[in-house]
């Protein structure tokens, strides 16, 4: 008698398509039961970090069974990239949403009816149209997946009235199994999601919140924002993809204007910019690497690239919930990525004063209140970030995680019992309206007319703080008001006044330890430095690989990340594998990217020398024989089973080392070649292909661009 079950044959279909679809060694639990569970009709809510696996969670199912899956998902924006990665790994998916032509949305529909269509993402507006509730009773389904269910809930940030209604897809289609995900949770938005989509019977699976690959840094904003920002992505993530998070569209627009004099390639988005532009900056984003986006909350929702390196804050998120929203952007793919952010005594000020001021009725202003000293809280704290940001979610850590500021550089903490009776008396004695750079200049016994029309030097509390400089002085009334020992008045001057808990203080009854100002250390710079992965020795081919993918993805129109992700591009530069079956082996590499990418990569593989920065020279020669043999780029891509960009690629290295002239390469009329110097010229001969491909209107190919680039570079 064996007690284990045998393995149902539909999980050994899911672990086949795994393996052999994404290339995939092994699921992540509970994704094999989420699966397991779907397949065999159940509905599930599954409750997964960002980057924790949720999409083969019912990208799977929906393959193995019956019919085709419909995604519901609010991110219009991003439909067409999902549907092209699934489309690169041989996967039959479409979508239908607004920003089709009344064309290609019949030809989609027609694909459902006659069940061609493994796939199909939907936006929930359209969803439940007639046309659409009819379309679906005429086809077969497989499943409902609700991505982005938190959007249900009218208390979260993301609300969207159209969620409401999916709960008639319960009613309208009862036996198909529907799946609800989503990375937001806290207790209320879960009951919420359960609701209102009629879940109740549904299976629950709810992973750990825990992000282990970000490094969580909140540090004190000394008036230099700007500069630090500056410094850590130049230290720290050169050339590579990040969001900066800032509170208003002015400071949105010119952090990017001055991150660009710094040749940083940062772009702003934000509601104030026309729909046309914010969509182009998204764009560039998702497709080319290294953008940096500097945007306002509006950016960010679901926006699924992998590879966003870190997420960076100049201003204080108003909860929690935000906070861990916005930086679980970065990392999706699990790599090491930073979560920075910068906070000083204005954010604290203003965003009290928001919230004192704000309209909302007293349930919900409290509840808001509470959201925020939280979030102060996680600022001021002196344990560990994630101890207390997985404190604050019930997902408690056990012991101090070891990637993050605190815990890699713990904070110092002072008595500051006295120095805070100073303050606290200082606001008491000019009459609790004052706002702190005016305490400061009585503390510090400053001789100004303001102090002296009020007669402020002659309250006691004058000149009694010189042991410590104006900036230590400011420090310490943010950590006050952050602890809830001053208040902020309603008026919008920034008066500051006792609560009931500051006579504890001022009477001497408590102990106040407060954090002491950090020093910037060199410490935290390299141990920051030391786990990026790459060794120098792999970096050359690290940038090589990165480089072909581009190539790839630019001649396919597709952002980088779907011909293959960082982690895939990394185990091949750490392992190098030489042969087919060694590549098919590396994850992330299933059959059809082996069959339409592998002889590419292989072939860098197998030759690559890092004394050049280009493919070896015998693979170039190989190229240059076959066109000496008079065959156009297509044969030549056929005859050595590589893409056209990679023979392009070396066609262009040829010209650049001026073993081959233009001439020699295509045949381009002068007038052709003419209008491409013109694009060059406009955007210089270094600049972005991209920029140069979409002037011309995508009329010329990037392998022509890239031969045409080659060619202006040595002065042609
Ligand atoms: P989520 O939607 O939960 O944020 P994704 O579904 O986008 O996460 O997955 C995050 C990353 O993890 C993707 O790069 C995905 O391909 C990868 N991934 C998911 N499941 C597995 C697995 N079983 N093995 C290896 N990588 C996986
Ligand atoms: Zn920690």
């Amino acid at each position: 008698m064996n007690d284990t079950p045998a393995p149902s044959p539909c999980l050994d279909q899911a672990l086949e398509i795994l393996q052999h679809t994404f290339g995939y060694t092994e699921f992540r639990p509970p994704q094999d039961h989420i699966i397991g569970h779907l397949i065999d009709g159940g509905d599930a809510l599954v409750l997964m970090p960002t980057g924790g696996g949720k999409s083969l969670c019912y990208q799977i199912p929906a393959m193995v069974r019956a019919g085709t899956g419909i995604i519901i998902s609010p991110l219009i924006a991003l439909m067409q990239d999902q549907v092209s990665a699934l489309q690169q790994l041989g996967i039959r998916a479409a979508c239908l949403n607004s920003a089709l032509t009344p064309e290609s949305a019949r030809a989609v529909e027609s694909q459902l009816l006659a069940a061609e269509l493994d796939l199909l993402y939907v936006a929930p507006e359209r969803l439940l149209t007639s046309r659409m509730i009819d379309l679906l009773g005429r086809s077969h389904i497989a499943l409902f997946a609700i991505d982005e269910a938190h959007c249900v809930s009218q208390w979260g940030h993301d609300f969207r009235p159209e969620y409401i209604q999916l709960s008639q897809l319960h009613e309208r289609f009862p036996n198909i199994p529907r799946i609800a995900l989503t990375a937001t949770a806290d207790e209320p938005t879960r009951k919420e999601i359960i609701e209102r989509l009629a879940l109740n019977e549904a299976e629950r699976f709810i992973v750990g919140f825990d992000r282990p690959n970000i490094r969580y840094r909140i540090d004190e904003n000394s008036g230099n924002a700007r500069e630090r920002l500056l410094r850590f992505i130049q230290d720290e993530h050169p050339g590579e993809a990040g969001i900066v998070y800032c509170l208003s569209r002015k400071r949105v627009d010119e952090v990017a204007a001055w991150l660009r004099t710094k040749y940083i390639e940062a772009l702003p988005y934000h509601a104030g910019l026309d729909s046309k532009t914010r969509e182009l900056h998204q764009t560039r984003f998702l497709r080319e690497e290294g953008v940096v986006i500097v945007a306002t909350i509006a950016f960010g929702m679901g926006i699924d690239k992998p590879d966003v390196r870190f997420v960076a804050h100049l201003n204080l998120p108003k909860s929690v919930e935000a906070y861990y929203q916005e930086t679980g952007r970065a990392g999706r793919d699990g790599l090491p990525a930073d979560a920075w952010m910068v906070y000083g005594l204005q954010d604290v000020i203003m965003l009290r004063q928001m919230q004192a001021s704000s309209e909302a009725d007293e349930t919900h202003k409290r509840l808001e209140r509470h959201k925020l000293d939280a979030m102060l809280s996680l600022c001021e704290t002196t344990e560990c970030r994630r101890q207390a940001l997985l404190g604050y979610f019930a997902d408690p850590l056990e012991q101090p995680c070891g990637n993050c500021d605190i815990c890699l550089q713990p904070p110092e903490t002072w008595d500051a019992t006295v120095a805070a009776q100073k303050a606290l008396s200082c606001a008491h004695r000019t009459g609790q309206r004052f706002g702190v750079n005016y305490l400061v200049d009585v503390l510090l016994g400053k001789d100004n007319q303001r102090i002296q029309q009020f007669r402020h030097h002659q309250v006691s509390t004058y000149g009694i703080g010189d042991e410590h400089s104006a900036p230590e002085w400011r420090t310490i009334y943010r950590q006050l008001i952050a602890r809830g020992l001053l208040a902020v008045d309603l008026e919008g001057y920034g008066g500051l006044h006792l609560t009931p808990a500051s006579r504890t203080v001022l009477r001497g009854e408590t102990q106040l330890m407060l954090r002491k100002v950090r020093k910037i250390s060199k410490r935290t710079k390299r141990e920051a430095r030391r786990d990026t992965k790459i060794t120098d020795a792999h970096r050359d081919l690290w940038e090589a690989l990165r480089k072909l993918r581009l190539n790839l993805a630019e001649s396919q129109g597709v952002p980088a990340y779907v011909i293959f992700h960082d982690a895939t591009l990394m185990e091949m530069a750490e392992r190098r594998p030489q042969t087919r079956e060694q590549l098919a082996t590396v994850s992330g590499v299933g059959d059809r990217k082996l069959e339409a990418y592998g002889n590419d990569f292989l072939q860098l593989l197998q030759t690559f020398n890092p004394s050049l920065d280009d493919p070896a020279l015998d693979t170039i020669e190989e190229t240059l024989k076959h066109l000496q043999q008079g065959r156009d780029v297509t044969e030549i891509a056929l005859q050595r089973e590589l893409t056209e960009a990679t023979i392009y690629n070396h066609l262009a290295t040829a010209i650049e080392q001026e073993r081959l002239s233009l001439h020699e390469t295509l045949t381009l009329p002068e007038d052709q070649l003419n209008t491409i110097r013109f694009a060059f010229e406009q955007y210089g001969v270094d600049g972005r292909l991209r920029q140069v491909y979409e002037a011309l209107e995508g009329e010329y190919d990037y392998g022509l661009l890239r031969c045409v680039q080659a060619h202006l570079r040595i002065g042609g």
